[in-house]
């Protein structure tokens, strides 16, 4: 056949039409009857949320099964959503693999359990499992609760079982978690938060309020400059981190510093080496560079910050150590770190800042050491590099030019995590660029839900919205929490937020306690444990290690690949009686008891901890929220049952309470009120549903709740959901289980399962989700404004003061009628209403933050004040101080990171993540290489005081040798990611290299700069 030009393209395109329909499945079957049916054409469509990281990626999942009775859904296809607005449709390669997560072959389908010395896994009944496990709760709980302290004060607490928390696991899951933890008395507690981000809360709070990333990813598309230092990003966070491209197509210039030429470092403008360990010279050179040079807001400084607070008398520094520092206790005393108040417990100022102990002065005295030369000897960064990274930031000190930074782990996991944090807290604040679009600190939560298993306290000391756990010493009663709890504000006119304290507590405690918490009771406190000391993983590892431990209930964690000292963590699991983990996926924590030679070389016979595994479902198996880094509560669907019998943690936890329940009522036992107590008001007391759940953590009224300003209207009703947290009550009127989630399910509905994407301006969109608190998604958003109440920058107009209100594209976080000439501040949950430069007595190791050497130093010294080489307030025990090494016998920096390819140790197990990166490896630059004769591929060992792991060498010219203080520091980059529970290779637990000690003010542990030394032990 002829065909002409004209005819061809014609009929080519009619066939492209038609083939591409036929694959969609559009055509007649008679048509084109060998094509294959689309695949996704009889598939149901649920919306859901990636598992894995903090971006908090939309996702579309499609199930096979129509619902009919035998009829069992499938989940066969997963994609990104399109209209989410973040992730708009993107998946990095985790978020991709997710299907193969989900029908992972490490899966786990049925209880199980390793009897004591026994070296393999007996499947049993989830009704034995359940018998069996609250049996060993309610002996242990009764051989050893402590109902009062030495002193006679109730504290009701068990210590001789410790419980971990998921970091994936819903809000709902979280919730259940701390009701029925807390009444069992457990205070030996914690989430990954601890090993991630614990830094970010003490450091951010102690300087703005709140403990939480300040601004959204999308907001990151809004600043001229982006500094990423402390983190990754690009490999980390790679959808998140799309934002920041965005801002580069906008003319924002990105500089990465870090240890390594990363991923974000590849795209960056500028690239700047830094020896790990040592931001905080860094940094606080860059505080002196912005003093010396005069690039301060200053409008912004004298408003809005504590620059102009006298200090008191008494505070002072002195060769590295701070006024106060008992050398007895290895602690300070911080009563000299305060302001001076006048008679009326007013915070003394002085405007005009010529005092000699107004902070500003202090804070200029205390940085003048760092100059561009120190910083340079003590990082090894070049020092032209760091003077442009000063001038670029000090070029964001005016109205219309905002910075912001995006940190994450290489912050917070160091001995100073909270301080280097501090530090850039402080430098945001002197540029003016806290509450501004495009600014802010932002903390880049690591885990999906982490940030909402930390709101919902899921930690040692902590309660649900940031309420402390009673402590025996400082508050034995009711009324002494009430009062150390509820600051008084420090300056006339401060909202002070934390004045509601009685509010919160109270609606917490009716929710824990229902009608049973009444007010002769005092709200049921005694019920509550209280703490004598915080039992992080690092205290409650070691406790255990010492055999004060009996039991262990390991939720969605993995604490044997997670915790330092991978060695010493697996001979204190071999010192319980019992261990119940809980997870979707099998876990080299539940099987330490297994010989993996070299890897995991234990006597199994001789281990006599009986083990529990009980499959739970994964987030494509249920409902509920998690809340991303920006603090947005994201609400999903379950697309499928969970593989075999596995159960919800709802479900999971559920049963266990109630078995437990039933024996303490059968058989009495220590102090069994607070469990037969217990509000547990659930239609099916053995499977409390997430909706159940969320509508608790909203909370709602037990009473009408009168309004004050017309007693003829109501602002709830009885048993209505509560509309937000301003009507909660201490009366007893109201109930919350987490009042910063108060307006997340109202009587309008589920207000985190919102889809309108509509960018109220400066990519700001509020009708997606639902962000806490009170759906504000640029915290201290008052600071965007002159103390007038005008933009700083009218390009930037987030919210404004309008003559009558504040308002406009976010929503107000601030007092929404307090005019500007009220001289109400924008830090509203200060009691100063100010941001700290100077954060009086919140941290435990010094107002200022201040550089100290990593616990194992490569220079064995601290030129700054070699009297005091490491943080004076660092605590560490016996056994662990012993297997510390010295830069001698490990003359390299180890430092630790995450691969884009993998999650943690989930992915692991999933086929698409374990083909993209099967191998450990480790990184050696190509000096250190060709001196100790490696090439890239031979295998190496990587050792340290602690023991050693075994990887293939890649020799890169990613990770420079730098010479510090006149010498030459190798540093060795460690994925993490590997174990023997995998589909990929099997490898050696990274963790078995740092040290077991954490960052002064958390415990969060040093992971980023510990002594290695390397050798080459097999050729390519
Ligand atoms: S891991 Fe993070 S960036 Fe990747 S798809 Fe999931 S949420 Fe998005």
């Amino acid at each position: 056949m002829q065909v002409t030009r004209r005819q061809f393209i014609k009929v080519t395109a009619g066939g492209l039409a038609a083939s591409s329909m036929g694959v969609l499945g559009f055509l007649p079957s008679e048509a084109l009857a060998e094509v294959r049916q689309y695949k996704l054409t009889r598939a149901k469509e649920i919306r859901n949320t990636c598992p894995y990281c903090s971006v908090g990626c939309g996702l579309l999942m499609y199930s096979l099964g129509d619902g009919a009775k035998n009829a069992k859904a499938e989940i066969i296809h997963i994609e990104g959503d399109p209209d989410h607005p973040v992730s708009r449709g993107s998946l990095c390669p985790k978020g991709a693999g997710l299907l193969d997560f989900i029908h992972s072959p490490n899966r786990l389908k049925h209880p199980e359990v390793r009897e004591a010395g026994s070296n393999t896994w007996k499947r049993i009944s989830w009704h034995e499992a359940v018998e069996r496990i609250a049996r060993h709760i309610k002996d242990d709980r009764d051989a050893n609760f402590v109902a009062k302290n030495a002193e006679g004060v109730t504290v009701n607490r068990w210590l001789s079982t410790a419980m971990l928390t998921a970091s994936a696991s819903s809000n709902e899951t979280g919730i259940l978690t701390q009701k029925v933890m807390r009444s069992l008395g457990i205070v030996g507690t914690d989430a990954q938060a601890r090993v991630c981000h614990g830094p970010t809360v003490s450091a951010l709070a102690s300087t703005f309020g709140r403990g939480a990333m300040t601004n959204t990813w999308v907001d990151i598309k809004n600043a001229d400059f982006i500094l990423v230092m402390g983190g990754n990003p690009a490999e980390a966070h790679p959808v998140g981190f799309k934002w920041a491209i965005e801002a580069k197509k906008r003319g924002a210039r990105l500089v990465v510093v870090d240890p390594r030429f990363n991923r974000s470092a590849a795209v960056a403008d500028e690239y700047m080496p830094i020896r790990a360990g040592s931001d905080i010279v860094f940094l606080g050179g860059v505080i002196n560079w912005l003093v010396a040079n005069d690039k301060i807001q200053w409008d912004y400084v004298k408003a809005f910050t504590n620059a102009s607070f006298i200090v008191a008398e008494g505070f002072g520094f002195e060769d590295g150590l701070f006024s106060g520092f008992d050398a007895a206790k290895g602690q300070y005393d911080r009563a000299s770190w305060n302001y001076e108040f006048d008679e009326n417990g007013k915070a003394k100022t002085d405007p005009t800042l010529q005092n000699p102990r107004c902070v500003w002065n202090l804070m200029k005295a205390h940085y003048a050491r760092y100059t561009p030369d120190v910083v340079t000897d003590l990082t090894g960064t070049p020092k032209d590099g760091f003077l442009r990274v000063c001038e670029q930031l000090g070029a964001t000190a005016v109205r219309n030019r905002v910075a912001t930074i995006l940190y994450a782990l290489g912050w917070t996991q160091h001995t100073v995590g909270a301080q280097n944090i501090r530090t850039m807290a402080m430098i945001q604040l002197l540029l003016g660029n806290i509450g501004m679009p495009g600014g802010g600190v932002n903390a880049l939560r690591g885990h999906s839900n982490i940030q909402g298993l930390s709101d919902l306290g899921l930690l040692s000391t902590s309660l649900p919205g940031y309420l402390n756990l009673p402590a025996e010493k400082a508050n034995p009663t009711f009324a002494d929490y009430i009062a150390r709890n509820t600051p008084k504000a420090q300056a006339d006119g401060q909202l002070n937020f934390w004045g509601n304290t009685p509010k919160f507590f109270v609606s917490l405690l009716k929710w824990f306690w229902g009608d049973k918490a009444t007010k002769e009771n005092d709200w049921g406190y005694d019920w509550l444990p209280k703490w004598d000391k915080m039992y992080d993983v690092l205290q409650v590892m070691d406790l255990m290690h010492n055999g004060k431990v009996n039991g262990f209930i390991v939720q969605g964690f993995n604490p044997l690949t997670s915790f330092p000292d991978a060695r010493k963590t697996a001979a204190s699991f071999a010192k319980l009686k019992y261990m119940v983990v809980i997870d979707p996926l099998t876990t080299e924590t539940s099987s330490f008891w297994q010989n993996h030679g070299e890897m995991n070389d234990v006597d199994t016979a001789g281990i006599k901890t009986e083990v529990f595994r009980l499959p739970s479902t994964c987030f494509a198996e249920e409902d509920g929220a998690i809340v991303n880094s920006a603090r947005w509560l994201q609400w999903h669907y379950k697309g499928a049952d969970a593989p075999g019998e596995a159960k919800t943690d709802q479900e999971i936890l559920a049963e266990l309470f109630v078995a437990v329940r039933d024996l303490y009522r059968k058989e009495g036992g220590a102090v069994p009120e607070p469990i037969l107590n217990l509000s547990w008001p659930y239609k099916n007391p053995l499977e409390p549903t997430p909706e159940e759940l969320a509508k608790e953590m909203n909370g709602r009224a037990l009473a009408d709740i009168p309004d004050p300003k017309d007693p003829t209207r109501f602002l709830a009703r009885k048993g209505e959901q509560l509309p937000n947290f301003a009507i909660l009550q201490a009366d007893g009127s109201t109930m919350s289980a987490c009042w910063i989630f108060a307006g997340s399910w109202t009587q309008a509905g589920n207000q985190m399962a919102r889809r309108d994407n509509t960018d109220a301006g400066l990519g700001n969109t509020p009708g997606w989700a639902w962000a806490w608190p009170a759906n504000r998604r640029i915290i201290y958003n008052r600071a965007s404004c002159d103390p007038s109440g005008k933009p700083w920058d009218p390009k930037r107009n987030l919210i404004s003061w309008n003559g009558a209100a504040w308002a406009g594209a976010d929503v107000p976080d601030f007092k929404v009628d307090s005019a500007p000439s009220e001289g109400m501040n924008p830090f509203i949950m200060n009691p100063e209403g100010v941001g700290r430069l100077f954060c009086t007595d919140k941290l435990v190791d010094g107002p200022f933050p201040e550089h100290y050497e990593p616990m194992e130093s490569p220079l064995g010294t601290n030129p700054l004040h070699p009297k005091v080489v490491n943080s004076p307030a660092v605590r560490m025990f016996k056994a662990d101080r012993e297997r510390l090494g010295t830069h001698d016998q490990f003359p390299y920096v180890g430092t630790t990171y995450r691969l884009t390819e993998h999650f943690q140790f989930w992915t692991k197990g999933v086929r698409l993540n374990a083909i993209a990166q099967p191998e450990q490896f480790v990184e050696i630059g190509e000096a250190l290489a060709a001196e100790k004769g490696i090439k890239a591929g031979d295998w190496v060992q990587v050792s340290s005081k602690r023991g050693h792991i075994k990887a293939k060498a890649v020799v890169t010219k990613r990770i420079k040798a730098l010479t510090v203080t006149n010498r030459t520091v190798h540093q060795i980059g460690i994925p993490l990611h590997w174990g023997w529970e995998t589909v990929a290779k099997k490898g050696f637990l990274s963790n078995t290299l740092p040290p077991a000690v954490g960052d002064c003010n958390t415990q969060t542990p040093e992971y980023k700069a510990f002594l290695v030394n390397v050798e080459k032990i097999g050729v390519a």
